[in-house]
């Protein structure tokens, strides 16, 4: 191909993935699935990869996806909420754990597999034992202020039992019999659907009306604990134990997977049981379990290198409902 034709399919590419990119983050309310977004996102970074000098700041291959709306306060995080490589298949695991051994000096690495809820990123604040912000990821850099709408997620504790200034990150996420529920009430009431549940949480969520969000029966699994006085908790697996502790909703399917067999057990395990789930989730994320490591492995500007989403094969989500009638 010749360096115009490349620069054109690349142009072509970004602003396919630019488009579908606001009509998921901003909107609610995809024109594609999932696997047809990161085919392209794949196809885009293949060709940025064989031609580094075609790549620009603004490309969708260097963002992290969300924007901000303008309908609530802006929120600069204090660390930004990062988002995380994939990879399709078990081949590209063992490739992802070759770079990690190329810092921690073995293949051997303990991996905390956890279960990636098909939701959105939130960020909650506590000082001295209470919910004082919560946030949206946005850009990594900047979020919206939407703590008025995550008081109302019963799962998600006003105080907690440590007045040291914490932050706690995971995802919120509606269940499959609660979107079914919101979907027939849209229905009766003659409203355009939900196209599934990470959108129908997305907008919820972003709702003005706080009273509408309280009876929409939001959850959240939280997976994440920052605390700069913490001194004792090392790892993922003690963190895990310690916001059970605080009161925090974590989610019992996760294991410390201390070799490879294991987590390719666990992978075929949950992309077996994952359509029996009470909730959606799209693949498995694997992370270093050592927190000592994390600095030595790194970070890219997008995604931390100590974690990796493994994602499943696509399946279809939409039930017959949704076919027929209009979706938001
Ligand atoms: P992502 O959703 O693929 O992965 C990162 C996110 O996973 C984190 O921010 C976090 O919110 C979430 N997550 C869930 N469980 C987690 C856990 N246990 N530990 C850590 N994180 C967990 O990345 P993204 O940047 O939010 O979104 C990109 C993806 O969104 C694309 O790959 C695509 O599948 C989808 N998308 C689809 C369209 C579309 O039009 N269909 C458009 C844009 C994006």
């Amino acid at each position: 191909m010749d360096l115009n034709n490349v620069k054109n399919l690349i142009n072509e590419l970004r602003s396919k993935l630019n488009k579908w990119g606001h009509e998921y983050y901003v909107l609610d309310q995809p024109s594609v699935d999932d696997l047809e977004y990161d085919q392209t996102m794949h196809k885009l970074i293949q060709l940025e990869h064989d031609y580094p000098e075609l790549v620009t700041l603004d490309s969708p291959t260097q963002k992290i996806g969300g924007r901000i709306s303008e309908k609530f306060e802006k929120y600069i995080h204090k660390k930004p909420m990062l988002s995380l490589g994939d990879v399709f298949s078990y081949d590209e695991i063992l490739n992802f754990n070759k770079q990690v051994a190329k810092e921690t000096g073995t293949e051997q690495n303990a991996y905390f597999a956890e279960l990636k809820i098909d939701g959105l990123s939130i960020s909650l604040h506590y000082e001295n034992g209470f919910l004082i912000d919560a946030v949206t990821r946005g850009d990594g850099v900047v979020g919206e202020n939407v703590t008025a709408n995550v008081k109302t997620i019963k799962s998600i504790p006003l105080s907690i039992p440590d007045k040291r200034r914490t932050e706690v990150r995971g995802e919120i996420f509606l269940s499959k019999k609660e979107f079914e529920k919101i979907n027939n009430e849209k229905l009766i009431a003659g409203e355009p659907l939900f196209a599934n549940p990470r959108n129908a949480a997305a907008g919820t969520l972003r709702q003005l009306d706080s009273a509408v969000v309280a009876k929409r029966n939001l959850d959240a699994y939280l997976y994440y604990y920052l605390c700069e006085e913490n001194l004792t908790i090392k790892s993922q697996t003690e963190a895990l134990e310690y916001l059970k502790y605080l009161g925090f909703k974590t989610n019992s399917e996760s294991i410390l997977c201390n070799n490879l067999f294991e987590l390719e057990n666990y992978i075929n395990e949950y992309t077996e049981k994952r359509t029996q789930l009470p909730y959606e989730i799209d693949g498995i994320v694997l992370k270093i379990n050592d927190f000592n490591l994390y600095e030595k492995i790194g970070y890219t500007a997008k995604t931390p290198k100590w974690a990796i989403a493994y994602k499943f094969p696509a399946e279809i989500k939409s039930t017959k409902l949704l076919n027929i009638f209009p979706t938001v």
